[in-house]
């Protein structure tokens, strides 16, 4: 599996180019911003987006899609609870002081033990309210790795204090959902460090026994 983590826009968010390297085809996820570098990284593993997947409608995350879509037709899929959030773009670009990213079109809501593939790569898609009301998270069983959103950090976890965030859900979306996934498995998180689950398992402070 082609995966590049290219950190984009002023928050750095971490913007996942997944390709299967025998048929080129490819997802990303979280394209929130420098969508001519994420470009650049296409052409230069020669794919061609199928999928665009957003893991939750920050503007840190999605900032980036409908441009991308105009660039590579690939639909945008996210789950529909958060298209609230996704009318308040302009709101959201206030409060971290960007240019409003205009309009972005969903194409296809996903939840739940959704698909999503490229190829010969297969994502599952995992429920984790709490970041915001409908938070999702990409887990990739053969590879074992998940793109995390802002769910899980190394050492910490999303904040819940926005518009439709929840301590208490994404308490409960790491521990019966993100703990659930085996040890080995590589966490890459909407920003900063990748780390793994066993990793977090031990030491992240949010996620000791309750
Ligand atoms: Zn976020």
């Amino acid at each position: 599996m082609i995966h590049e983590i290219l950190p984009v826009g002023p928050l750095q968010c971490n913007c996942s180019v997944i390709g299967d390297e025998s048929t080129r085809e490819a997802i990303v996820i979280d394209p929130g911003d420098n969508i001519a570098q994420i470009l650049g990284l296409i052409n230069k593993h020669q794919l061609q987006v199928k999928q665009i997947v957003i893991t939750h409608a920050h503007i840190d995350h999605v900032g980036g899609a409908a441009k991308l879509r105009a660039a590579t037709g690939a639909p945008i899929l996210l789950n529909q609870n958060d298209y609230a959030l996704l009318k308040m773009l302009d709101v959201q670009a206030a409060w971290i002081g960007v240019p409003t990213p205009g309009k972005v079109e969903i194409d296809r809501s996903i939840g739940q033990a959704d698909r999503i593939s490229a190829g010969q790569i297969e994502g599952q898609v995992i429920h984790t309210p709490g970041h915001t009301e409908e938070s999702v998270c990409v887990y990739f069983p053969l590879e074992k790795k998940l793109i995390a959103g802002d769910t899980l950090f190394a050492g910490s976890i999303g904040r819940t204090d926005l518009p439709g965030g929840s301590f208490d859900k994404i308490i409960d979306s790491l521990h019966t959902k993100l703990l659930a996934l085996p040890d080995e498995t590589a966490v890459v998180p909407g920003h900063g460090p990748v780390t793994t689950i066993g990793e977090e398992r031990e030491s992240n402070p949010f996620l000791k026994k309750l």
